[in-house]
């Protein structure tokens, strides 16, 4: 099922999964936003604390599969000192990483996805707590729900 490139991304997944980084609520945060997946019951909330328009720390809590909290756990990694038009940028490759397999410019660790896309009840995990981020940058406070996303 995995070719050797995508055994070594799997690793990666599987370490974020067991250990996720940030794995922290932030009492000081300056937004946040809950995610849900509702195909696969992932289920995460995302914290921000902000220094005007830069992203300054990152943490999320919550439960869900493997894709869903290592995608999370390198979402917070990736962010940290991204302005919000960085993390809305970074946000549009990730997507365009998980859904098409391929991506515009840069995505650093996050290329671990790069498999997602050939299993789409996977492309949700993926991407929810990146909606969640999205939200939580709009400021809105509204739970996000990948129930509507077009994949
Ligand atoms: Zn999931």
């Amino acid at each position: 099922m995995f070719d050797d490139i995508n055994e070594l991304y799997q690793q990666v997944i599987l370490d974020h999964c067991k250990n996720p980084r940030n794995f922290r609520e932030l009492p000081q945060c300056s937004c946040s936003a809950q995610g849900h997946n509702p195909l696969c019951g992932d289920n995460l909330k995302l914290f921000l604390t902000m220094d005007g328009d830069v992203i300054k720390d990152a943490g999320f809590v919550g439960s869900g599969c493997c894709i869903s909290k290592a995608s999370a756990s390198l979402l917070t990694e990736n962010v940290k000192g991204k302005t919000k038009s960085e993390a809305e940028q970074m946000f549009e490759r990730v997507r365009d990483l998980v859904t098409t397999g391929k991506a515009e410019g840069d995505v650093g660790k996050l290329a671990v996805f790069a498999g997602v896309y050939k299993y789409p009840a996977r492309v949700k995990c993926a991407i929810l707590s990146w909606h969640a981020l999205m939200g939580a940058l709009k400021g809105e406070g509204q739970p996000v729900s990948t129930e509507n996303e077009q994949t």
